[in-house]
């Protein structure tokens, strides 16, 4: 195992190999030297902070691929979806939650217009593994919205 490298305690084929004290090890090497995500909470490095709580935090996508693309993390470093547990239902569900309330104040959110249709909205999104095209190994949710097209959709 090579502590510090953000995919390693993922992988299936290395998972089983470590104890729960080694992995808890590892998790805590990758949030204190590699994850970009705990350095944006801890504003180590700058980022477009939208929203901020005692448990999350919400910026803008560097690279956006809608007029509207946020990210929501939990502040406590958790690798990916998979990597969470029961203790973290009340934090999801957090997550989840706030993506409304941003979608609201950017302008985003499902309006009825005069004629009785519906206009805006907005996609969540939580990429998770290699397969599911995950890129940053610290939990978070994609908001996605404003006017289309958005990259790769119309
Ligand atoms: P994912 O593929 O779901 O892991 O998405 C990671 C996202 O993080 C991508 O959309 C990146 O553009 C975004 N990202 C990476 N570094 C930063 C950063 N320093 N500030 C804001 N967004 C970032
Ligand atoms: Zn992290």
């Amino acid at each position: 195992m090579s502590i510090g490298t953000k995919h390693v305690d993922l992988r299936q084929d290395h998972w089983p190999q470590i104890t729960a004290r080694q992995s808890q090890q590892c998790l805590i090497e990758v949030k204190v030297d590699n994850c970009i995500f705990c350095k944006i909470a801890a504003k180590q490095i700058p980022s477009g902070i939208v929203y901020e709580d005692e448990h999350l935090l919400a910026f803008k996508d560097i690279n956006p691929a809608a007029p509207v693309h946020l990210l929501i993390i939990p502040k406590v470093h958790i690798d990916t979806l998979s990597a969470v547990e029961q203790q973290h239902t009340e934090l999801l569900g957090k997550m989840l939650a706030l993506a409304p309330k941003l979608a609201q104040e950017h302008g985003c959110a499902p309006s009825r217009q005069a004629d009785g249709s519906l206009a805006g909205g907005y996609k969540t999104l939580i990429n998770t593994g290699p397969d599911g095209g995950q890129e940053v190994y610290h939990l978070h949710m994609h908001m996605i919205g404003g006017p289309k097209p958005w990259r790769g959709q119309r």
